[in-house]
């Protein structure tokens, strides 16, 4: 029996879902209808469009209504929306945006995809003409010829997340001076501040000035510009304004169809990304997903997991046994000079579920120092202390810190422990590494926690630690206090050194030793301990503490 199987939304999962059914199988009728003009675009290269990286229009465009017509037989309708779902009598109702007429379509077989719109509060002046936010193509030339027919000079992005950041860089490129506020006390919420931090100092030597901890209370114009004030009364000029402060999943037509979603709005589906009716399913940005490190459910709106879960849902509908695993949340970001990633949880999310952790900071070059060109990169690991579980990693830096973070992300699907990160062969040569590979160095640093071989205090800690019973130990050389500062108090005993001034130690006290980066920290720490004098290691050294405390 031919299966007829609607799909609504014709992007990232519902055009992979089209065409991954026709793969599975040759009769079934497949109908794709998309409310906007273009089929399978390129959301993530959207605002490298608006900054001339991109020079083509037709670029974004991945696959044509044509080319799915031709090649995969799909009956693809664009500029028609789907407004609503009788799961009853299993007939969806279509409106053709071009006729204004409206029809209806009987389904064996449903497959929401219809993703997530950008979050647009309710706040006064939000309807202005120079506020944009970036979904799809049409959003993106309205941007686009705004700067082209009233060349701002100015713009305020809000919202200081991944398709925030991209925008400043993309509009920074264009000669744009750009301000970010963001409500968060930093940029980046999947980062620890420490780790946001080192972004931040970046923007700021680009010349991107940050209002942070701070949000919009309303927009107004004023002399060919936009006035922002926020909650807190400060006020920003801008010629141009980008709100990207998330977004929300679309589930009006699933609430319609009376399908369970999750509190926080993503539509409810099984592993197999069948939603609470049997023959409608769910996939892509609308949907609530399982964190695959917690197993908590999340809305993690990546095109990774839309695209993956796009196969699974055709597969299950076409009598295949596909699973989901959940999603890590496994991202990526270029902020001009800088790339940073992450995978799994961090610090807050972990905090919030009760889960028990230990951090720990690296930041190792990312090849030979001896092979010109290499660069520094900060790695924090998060991980189980009772078996050394990978629960999440930030990465931040310039060379390779890609491939370090899809190195951790696979070892996180594996379920793997630090101990795994030490025994990883991974290619070396120095033009793309060292022969102990950052990853390696990562797992290194934490397996040497979790063995007891050093104990460590993070920066954060710093100012709770007992001075009557806690002393900080410096242990870099002279020129590096006096070029780079030290941390106020601390005692400073060069590392080489250390071994001959002994007696200068008091053994009833905790020596919090650091040096720049905490490698000879471990080092003076595993001295300190052989000669029976209580230390601990300050994790990232004092790079990371100045990261965290500026
Ligand atoms: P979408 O791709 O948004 O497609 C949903 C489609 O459904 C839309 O075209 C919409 O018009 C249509 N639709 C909705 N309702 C109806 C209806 N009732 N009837 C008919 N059609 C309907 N992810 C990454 O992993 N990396 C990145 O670098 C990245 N960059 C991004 C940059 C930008 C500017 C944006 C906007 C997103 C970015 N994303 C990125 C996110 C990624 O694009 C999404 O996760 C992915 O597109 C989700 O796919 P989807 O099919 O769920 O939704």
């Amino acid at each position: 029996m031919t299966l007829k199987l609607l799909i609504v939304g014709g992007v990232a999962g519902g055009a992979t879902t089209a065409a991954r059914a026709r793969r599975l199988d040759e009769s079934a009728e497949i109908i794709l209808f998309e409310r906007g003009e273009h089929i399978s675009f390129a959301n993530c290269g959207l605002p490298y469009y608006i900054g001339g990286t991109i020079l083509q229009r037709n670029s974004l465009l991945v696959t044509t209504p044509d080319q799915l017509r031709t090649r995969f037989m799909i009956d693809v309708r664009i500029r028609h929306e789907v407004i609503d779902v009788d799961p009853v009598k299993k007939e969806i109702t279509v409106r053709d945006l071009v006729k204004g007429e409206e029809y209806r379509e009987r389904y064996d077989k449903l497959l929401l995809s219809p993703g997530a719109e950008p979050i647009r509060p309710p706040i006064p002046g939000i309807d202005l003409n120079s506020i944009f936010t970036i979904r799809n193509i049409p959003d993106t030339l309205r941007a686009e010829a705004f700067i082209r027919d009233r060349g701002p000079k100015t713009a305020v992005v809000v919202g200081g997340g991944y398709i925030g950041l991209e925008m400043v860089e993309n509009l920074s490129d264009l000669g744009i001076q750009v301000t970010i506020i963001e409500m968060m006390d930093r940029v980046l919420p999947p980062f620890d501040p420490e780790m946001a931090s080192i972004i931040q100092h970046h923007l700021l030597n680009r010349g991107v000035q940050l209002h942070l901890g701070d949000g919009v209370q309303s927009f107004r114009e004023q002399a060919e510009s936009t006035i922002v004030t926020t909650l807190s009364g400060a006020e920003f000029r801008a010629d141009m304004i980008i709100l990207a402060i998330g977004v929300r999943p679309e589930n009006d037509l699933a609430l319609k169809a009376g399908l369970s979603v999750g509190p926080r709005g993503g539509i409810m589906t099984d592993s197999t990304m069948r939603t609470t009716n049997p023959d409608i399913y769910a996939v892509g940005d609308a949907v609530q997903v399982m964190d695959f490190v917690t197993g908590q459910p999340s809305l993690i709106p990546l095109a990774g997991p839309a695209n993956r879960q796009a196969r699974i849902a055709a597969d299950a509908m076409f009598g295949r046994n596909s699973t989901f695993r959940g999603t890590q949340g496994t991202a990526i970001l270029k902020v001009f000079d800088l790339t940073a990633a992450a995978t799994g949880n961090n610090e807050k999310q972990l905090k919030a579920l009760g889960i028990p952790y230990r951090a720990s900071c690296t930041h190792p070059p990312s090849h030979a120092t001896y092979y010109p060109g290499a660069q520094g990169m900060a790695i924090k690991l998060l991980f189980s202390p009772e078996d050394g579980r990978i629960l999440g990693t930030q990465i931040i830096g310039g060379e390779g810190v890609d491939k370090r973070i899809d190195v951790i992300a696979t070892a996180i699907m594996g379920r793997m422990s630090v101990f795994d990160l030490e025994q990883l062969e991974l290619a070396y040569a120095p033009p793309y590494s060292s022969a102990k590979d950052p990853v390696n160095m990562a797992g290194f640093v934490a397996a040497n926690i979790l063995r007891g071989d050093v104990g460590i205090v993070t920066w954060d800690e710093i100012p709770t630690l007992d001075p009557a019973t806690h002393v900080l130990l410096d242990v870099r050389e002279e020129i590096e206090l006096r070029t780079i500062g030290m941390i106020q108090g601390a005692l400073h005993i060069p590392i080489d050194e250390l071994r001959q001034r002994l007696g200068e130690l008091d053994r009833n006290i905790t020596y919090v030793v650091y040096c720049a980066v905490g490698h000879r920290g471990y080092v003076a720490c595993r001295i300190l301990m052989h000669h029976g004098i209580q230390c601990a290691n300050l994790s990232g050294g004092f790079t990371t503490y100045s990261y965290a405390r500026s």
